[in-house]
């Protein structure tokens, strides 16, 4: 595990953050470790760690935070932060930080192409002829390269 120094803090992080509201509650975690010992994810990989990302958070660890790969081992299910006893927005804080990293191009390889795919194509799965052919053969229509509504969303002509 990776010790910090004094260099890695950056208190105008926490200032920066606290605009929304919800993110201003990780100030109310009182370490019980409750959404840790719920997490799934840390149950196979002990690295991941939901308190220690709220713990970051207090110490101002910008550049930990939105360069590691930590945040992004969340599976976004929401156990920790129904379990919290302190209410702490444990997940959306996550989301937040997984936005700001994006913002700066800090996503892995399997996220960004993710959303390249996202965005040329309304989905994350490429559908080709193989694909609809077994559609036909199950009596699903065929799907079209890029759905009407996802080129409405995407803001694509
Ligand atoms: S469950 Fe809530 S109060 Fe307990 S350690 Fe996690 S964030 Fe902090
Ligand atoms: S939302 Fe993320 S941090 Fe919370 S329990 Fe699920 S995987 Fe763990």
């Amino acid at each position: 595990m990776r010790t910090f120094s004094l260099r890695d803090l950056d208190s105008d992080f926490v200032d920066e953050i606290e605009s929304l509201d919800f993110i201003g509650t990780f100030r109310d975690c009182y370490a019980c470790g409750t959404c840790t010992g719920g997490c799934p994810v840390h149950r196979v990989n002990n690295d991941y760690d939901p308190l220690r990302i709220m713990r970051m958070l207090v110490l101002g660890l910008r550049e930990e935070l939105l360069k590691g790969e930590m945040i992004w081992l969340c599976s976004d299910c929401y156990t920790c932060q129904e379990n919290c006893p302190m209410e702490v927005k444990i997940t959306d804080i996550i989301n937040h930080l997984k936005n700001l990293a994006t913002h700066e191009d800090n996503t892995p390889l399997g996220v960004s192409t993710q959303k390249k795919l996202l965005m040329d194509q309304g989905k994350i799965y490429i559908i080709d002829e193989f694909d609809n052919k077994k559609r036909a053969k199950a009596g699903l229509p065929s799907l079209p390269e890029m759905a009407e509504e996802a080129r409405k969303l995407l803001n694509k002509r």
